[in-house]
């Protein structure tokens, strides 16, 4: 397995943006995963793990760290009886297919979700009343420590969240299906993605949700709209017109860009409703949004 230096990580990441990783490897076996973890052990480096970079802000200057996306057995998908098992590097689209091949149902709420297996555990991914905590058996956890299978009431998943911690990477996920006519669940997917397209800008670089719904009866999107953000723009990014939820990479957006608008959005929800939003997108990289107060 090659250790590269420098790679930019703005190609991996959905809003194209983010500057490079110290060191990168593409690990395929469960080996390689952790012959990687050993070499950023020695050379001191974090760990740091990438999927589809579907929800993930990466520093302008970039990641003191061994960035990781997981390849080969690692991202490969395969059916046994009901459950569902994929590499954590396994994108959600190879996933939802192989399900639907199999005849096995329950995972088209991920139809929508333009991420990986693995990535989806740390979220706790979700769409539509579902999400990975209802589906998922067990995850096979791999750090500096070694591996151990963790069930889904281990993880600590709610909205969101999960207690994985840095360092921790989701090598391999299993998922517990259920039976139903391939048909059904091509309607199924049909109907979501319509209702997506019909609600969401699906055709932008962006990273999905910029932060969680509070516990208001105004979703962060509705909240953000009537502070009068959408289409607010700072450098080359974005508040979606669409939806205020969502930063689009409108013309050479810099992360800086993305995390100038969402420290603006911030201060006009809390202003405006007292409400402090939290950012569901993850950050690579040295940079936090300021405090409110
Ligand atoms: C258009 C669009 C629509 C979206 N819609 C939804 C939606 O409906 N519901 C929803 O929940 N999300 C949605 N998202 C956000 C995103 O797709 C999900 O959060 C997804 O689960 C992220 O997966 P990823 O593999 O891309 O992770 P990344 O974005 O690459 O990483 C996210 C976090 O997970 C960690 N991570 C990734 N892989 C691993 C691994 N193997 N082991 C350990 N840690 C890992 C990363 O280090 C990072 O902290 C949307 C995004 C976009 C762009």
């Amino acid at each position: 397995m090659k250790i590269e230096e420098r790679i930019s990580l703005s190609r991996y990441t959905t809003i194209g943006t983010g500057g490079p990783a110290s060191a990168f490897a593409r690990p395929e076996t469960l080996n390689e995963l952790h012959e990687a973890l050993g070499w950023a052990r020695e050379h001191e480096l974090a760990i740091a793990t990438v999927g589809l970079g579907s929800n993930l802000l990466v520093a302008d200057d970039g990641v003191e760290a061994l960035v990781l996306k997981l390849a080969g057995e690692l991202a490969a998908v395969r059916v046994e009886g009901e459950l569902l098992i994929a590499g954590g590097g396994a994108a959600n689209a190879v996933a939802l297919h192989r399900a639907r091949a199999a005849g096995l149902g329950g995972f088209e709420f991920a139809c929508a979700i333009p991420g990986t297996a693995g990535g989806g555990v740390w979220m706790n991914a979700g769409a539509y009343g579902s999400d990975w905590a209802g589906i998922l058996e067990r995850a096979l956890v791999v750090d500096a420590d070694g591996e151990h299978w963790q069930a889904a009431a281990e993880l600590g998943l709610r909205y969101r969240h999960s207690d994985l911690r840095n360092g921790q990477v989701v090598a391999q996920v299993e998922f517990r299906l259920e039976q139903r006519p391939v048909e059904e669940i091509r309607a199924i997917v049909a109907d979501l993605q319509r209702q997506r397209k019909a609600a969401q800008p699906t055709n932008k670089r962006t990273y999905g949700s910029v932060f969680k719904n509070p516990d208001h009866e105004l979703s962060a999107g509705r909240m953000l709209e009537a502070c009068g953000l959408k289409g607010f723009r700072i450098g080359g990014a974005q508040i979606s017109p669409r939806h205020a939820n969502f930063i689009e990479n409108a013309d050479g957006a810099r992360s800086a860009d993305a995390i100038a608008l969402m420290t603006e959005a911030r201060r006009r929800a809390w202003d405006r409703f007292g409400v402090e939003l939290e950012h569901e997108v993850q950050f690579l990289g040295d940079f936090e949004l300021l405090p409110l107060e």
